[in-house]
């Protein structure tokens, strides 16, 4: 998946120096280094580079890229199963306004860049409404996430992203934040392996329950969510999936505390969701602020233009004004 060269690629401890390779093994430049080549460099799993510091505080741990476990195999087969995927579509509906914003970074990229380089961080399934972003040719792909799988080049952790400032035009996350501890200490590492001028795309849920169980931290509002990225500006902002698709998840968890059973809250779900989320197309757009399923932000990177805490309440455009 790799097309470019990899000098870009650092320690996640040492980020100031591409890694050194030597046939399939990659250590850190830093001979004092424990992931040096002399210490036998980065583990990998699965044929995919381990670029993880794991002697610094992380949700990762080395044991679990010795061999494969059973979390790890249901990723694997969960996310490799193409025709769940497409029952997940039908019934889901097709996400359209990621289908747009994701145009719309893919033009912003290519305003800057013919072949234009993109981190996708949480690569480990393709997201939702990114079929066009892992199709065009011209885009370099670098995906990371905390397990391997066809679309992910290396296991990485967020919050200590193995790559020099300034490697990528664009930064793609999605559904991404919300599993993180620190989220800002994320969004300052997209800042910096991000150009100037560089584009971040992120989505994450709000009003959304617990999911993957231990590994859920976060929710945001629209604006909390576009505060984290302060150092960016604004090119689109706002809520995905209305009351509708709300409605339907808060039945679901609803259902699955009444009686005990996950299943069948998943068919009651799925039941509901096909026809709630028709209402959503009739919902007021203020509705969207309020209490959108998730948030989005499209931004460029500029320093100069710093989003301070006074002006972050002037960006609501919900009910309550
Ligand atoms: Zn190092």
């Amino acid at each position: 998946m790799l097309h470019t060269s990899d000098a870009f690629v650092t320690c996640p401890r040492h980020v100031g120096e591409p890694l050194v390779r030597n046939g399939e093994s990659w250590g850190c430049r830093n001979a004092n280094c424990a992931y040096s080549l002399r210490m036998g460099g980065f583990q990998t799993y699965l044929g995919i580079p381990v670029l993880i510091d794991f002697s610094s505080d992380t949700l990762c741990r080395s044991e679990a890229y010795v061999e494969v476990s059973p979390q790890q195999k249901f990723y694997l087969s969960r996310y490799s199963n193409k025709f769940a995927r497409l029952i997940r579509r039908i019934v889901g509906g097709s996400n359209k306004l990621t289908i747009a914003n994701c145009e719309r970074f893919i033009l912003e990229l290519k305003k800057g860049s013919h072949s234009p380089r993109v981190l996708i961080i949480g690569s480990g399934e393709m997201g939702q409404g990114t079929d066009i972003l892992w199709a065009d040719n011209s885009v370099q792909r670098v995906g990371i996430d905390i397990y391997p799988s066809e679309t992910t080049t290396f296991v990485a952790d967020a919050h200590q992203l193995p790559f020099l400032e300034g490697s990528f035009d664009g930064v793609w996350i999605q559904a991404v934040l919300e599993h993180v501890a620190e989220p800002l200490r994320v969004a300052a590492e997209i800042d910096r392996v991000l150009k100037d001028g560089g584009i971040v795309y992120s989505e994450t849920p709000f009003m959304q329950q617990v999911h993957e169980g231990a590994y859920d931290f976060q929710r945001f509002t629209v604006t909390g969510h576009r505060f984290l990225f302060r150092r960016f500006e604004t090119l689109a902002i706002g809520g995905l999936g209305g009351p509708g698709v709300v409605l339907a998840w808060a039945i679901r968890y609803f259902i699955w505390g009444l009686f005990r059973n996950r299943s069948l809250a998943t068919i009651v779900f799925y039941s509901f969701l096909l026809w709630l989320r028709f209402f959503d197309r009739a919902t007021d757009q203020r509705a969207l602020w309020d209490g959108p399923s998730g948030t989005f932000f499209l931004g460029r990177k500029n320093d100069a233009n710093f989003l301070t805490q006074r002006a972050l309440p002037t960006l609501y455009r919900g009910f309550q004004v």
